[in-house]
């Protein structure tokens, strides 16, 4: 098939109407589907031909968005999943299990900083976390025998530092192990953690790729590129899974073994699926994720640049700043620029920034990032809003921090909303 630039493949990969077919993918809003023979059924559920049977496990809508994004990610499949918390669980869950031993970065989503630290430790998970800035000879020290994976996002929300993937690769791989990057931030528009040497990626699809604030959702995408044989530490890709008539899922599939196992075993047994509506929602998205991410992060910097020169800001964190401290790691990894949310502090601490967010016009007040809309988010008022200003800065979330998710409004507009909110504290 021609290769195609990643702006046009946001509008055409995973689905090729046929011809009369409907232009748009099609919902199918069927958990089932009908065949004529019981013989062909068998050998569906012997996964010794591919077809649709249940929704559960595949379904012809998310299949197409999810073959979409296996492209847009340079991958060789992907799965969606209802949310991007499944994603980030079963991207690890399918290669380890109770007993090993995980790397992650400590910059995470709180979500999924709570779900390795506290819900998978109950299954018998254990994690050590890591600064994303730790020096590979550090970071090499810290493998043990049972460690399986290697887990960071590309750009942290809400810290927003930008991961040195070649690093944490080139570790991972010393020790046998993948690494899981969470693309999330950047989405494959900004980043392409495969090129880089990231093995699996997962996305909270709920964001930038959804883009319109409509849909819970996330993807894993499979590289294809890691060797699961390699060594013994992955036995449910290389050795029989009991659970399926004794298939060996990197014997039998290859490249295609870590998407394949996600399905037929985890979809199977714990579900997590999308619905198809959903999918359909989450493909209008994808087709322009191109267009909308050259806009948030255009119209980012010129927020940043414009609120680093306002005497009642104390700090700016964005990427995309000369300024940063991730500014050449941002160059690297995020050529086509540093996404759309800015974080930043203003003079007075907490009560100025609850002032200042009450103050806000046009931008909403939201529990969200990567809206098309812009939304801002006071942590030290809510989500962190339990934690004492000593613990608030231990995890990298000072009292003053706003942050901000630019959307898609004209600039001059965003900015204005800013400086009246700004001027009344
Ligand atoms: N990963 C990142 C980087 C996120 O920001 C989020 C949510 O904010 C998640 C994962 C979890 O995704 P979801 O809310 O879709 O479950």
């Amino acid at each position: 098939m021609k290769k195609y630039h990643l702006n046009t493949n946001c509008l055409h990969a995973g689905y090729s109407p046929e011809n009369g077919g409907p232009r748009v993918l099609p919902v199918y809003q069927s958990t089932t589907f009908r065949y004529e023979s019981s013989e062909q059924m068998a050998r569906l559920f012997d996964l010794d031909e591919s077809g649709y049977f249940y929704t559960r496990l595949q379904n012809p809508t998310n299949d197409a968005v999810a073959a979409k994004i296996a492209v847009l990610e340079g991958g060789v499949g992907a799965v969606l999943t209802s949310s991007g918390q499944a994603a980030s669980f079963y991207s690890i869950f399918n290669i380890a299990s109770a007993g090993d031993h995980i790397i992650a970065s400590s910059a995470l989503y709180g979500g999924t900083y709570n779900l390795f630290s506290v819900t998978m430790k109950k299954l018998g998970f254990d994690f050590t976390f890591v600064s994303p800035d730790i020096s590979a000879a550090e970071l090499n020290s810290l493998f043990k025998h049972n460690t399986k994976a290697v887990f960071a996002e590309s750009l942290s929300n809400p810290s927003l530092v930008v991961l040195d993937i070649e690093r944490f690769a080139d570790c991972a791989h010393a020790h046998g192990v993948p690494l899981i990057v969470d693309n999330t931030f950047p989405t494959p528009v900004n980043c392409r953690p495969f090129e880089f040497g990231a093995d699996i990626v997962t996305h909270s699809t709920t964001k930038y790729m959804d883009g319109h604030a409509t849909s819970v959702g996330g993807a894993i995408v499979d590289s294809g590129n890691f060797d699961w044989t390699q060594n013994d530490k992955f036995p449910g890709l290389t050795t029989p899974d009991e659970s399926y008539h004794g298939i060996t899922y990197a014997e039998r599939f290859g490249k295609g073994a870590y998407s394949t196992k996600l399905v037929s075993q985890l979809m199977r047994d714990l579900g997590s699926v999308p619905s198809p509506h959903n999918s359909f929602l989450l493909n209008l998205g994808l087709e322009t994720l191109h267009l909308r991410m050259e806009r948030h992060c255009a119209n980012a910097l010129t927020v940043a640049k414009w609120l680093e020169n306002h005497d009642k800001v104390s700090w700016v964190n964005y990427p995309g700043l000369e300024s940063g401290k991730y500014y050449s790691l941002a160059q690297k990894y995020f050529p086509n620029g540093a996404g759309g949310v800015v974080s930043f502090g203003v003079k007075g601490g907490r009560a100025a920034a609850s002032a200042f967010m009450d103050g806000l016009k046009l931008a909403s007040i939201a529990t969200h990032v990567a809206d098309c809309r812009t939304c801002v988010l006071h942590p030290a008022g809510t989500t962190h809003r339990q934690l004492t200003s000593a613990q608030l800065d231990e995890c990298g979330v000072p009292a003053d921090m706003l942050r901000l998710s630019v959307g898609l409004e004209y600039a001059e507009d965003i900015i204005g909303d800013i400086k009246q909110a700004l001027d009344k504290i």
